[in-house]
């Protein structure tokens, strides 16, 4: 099978399906380490390193409903992308699919949630993406937490293991009451205090993780690395916490270039996490 062909593993026909992935292969505002428009397809590559079962929850998923649509073309200007994305994930969306969008950067995701009925915004991610706009860009990775907020309302967002913004992006986020829960508040008070922020969130979530919310030691192989971050145990928990409240996901800015596999592996067991928390709830 060639990558062009290369769908994420244990993925079934789109007929019956419930759930459905697909790739954005883009990268176009990257600010210091470009390549993830690669991401996709290394992440379906490293999906097949793992058993169907999921030994921990007791969960298969031969055979479950969901699909790969594979990839979105690969559109020219970051304002073509976020239209095309919108586009595709509202279609897909009004056809009943739980939509899982694989990145590329993190720029997809306004598209994304703007597809769905406004649910409540929880975004992993050890960067702000707070900024208005970034590099004249409103559309730039930077900006992707500001440009949700301007659709739902700063007040049903959290992102969780912050520990980068400007100073603008601080106190713009103070002013309109974007919910923080700092990487170094999860090391002293443990990923409860993650959980306890996402209690007071509406029913209905959509999840967006930018991988780089981990540590570079686990996952070294993405746009703008930055140290003393989550461990994947922690961001597993916050993905099985929400598990029966996910309305939609991404995972995002996974540069290959960088990565010896380890980056790809992580991020194709984060998505068969989700797709577990699917099945056990009865959605796939
Ligand atoms: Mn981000
Ligand atoms: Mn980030």
């Amino acid at each position: 099978m060639g990558v062009e062909a290369l769908l994420f593993a244990d993925a079934g026909p789109k007929e019956g399906a419930r759930a459905a992935l697909f790739g954005v292969p883009y990268d176009g505002t990257s600010s210091f380490r470009p390549g993830s428009r690669l991401g996709p397809n290394a992440i379906r590559q490293a999906s097949y390193n793992f058993e169907t079962y999921d030994l921990d929850l007791d969960v298969d998923l031969e055979g479950a409903r969901f699909t790969d649509l594979g990839n979105v073309e690969e559109f020219g200007s970051s304002a073509a992308m976020v239209k095309g994305v919108a586009q595709s994930a509202t279609k897909w969306a009004a056809e009943g699919l739980f939509l899982l969008a694989v990145g590329g950067e993190h720029s997809l995701t306004p598209s994304c949630v703007q597809a769905l009925n406004r649910p409540a915004f929880v975004v992993l991610d050890a960067h702000m993406d707070f900024r208005d706009t970034y590099l004249d860009d409103p559309h730039s990775h930077a900006c992707v937490t500001r440009r949700v907020a301007d659709q739902l309302g700063a007040d049903h967002a959290v992102v969780l293991g912050v520990r980068s913004a400007s100073r603008e992006e601080k106190e713009a986020a103070e002013r309109l009451g974007l919910r923080t829960v700092p990487a170094s508040q999860i090391r002293a008070g443990g990923i409860e205090v993650a959980l306890g922020a996402l209690d007071e969130l509406p029913e209905r979530v959509y999840v967006s993780l930018d991988m780089d919310v981990i540590d570079p030691a686990y996952a070294p192989a993405v746009g703008n690395p930055e140290p003393f971050g989550l461990t994947p145990l922690e961001v597993q928990k916050v993905l099985q916490t929400l598990g029966e409240r996910m309305v939609g996901f991404d995972l995002v800015e996974v540069s290959p270039p960088w990565d010896h596999g380890e980056t790809a592996a992580l991020a194709a067991r984060m998505i068969r996490e989700v797709l577990a928390q699917l099945s056990l709830a009865g959605k796939i």
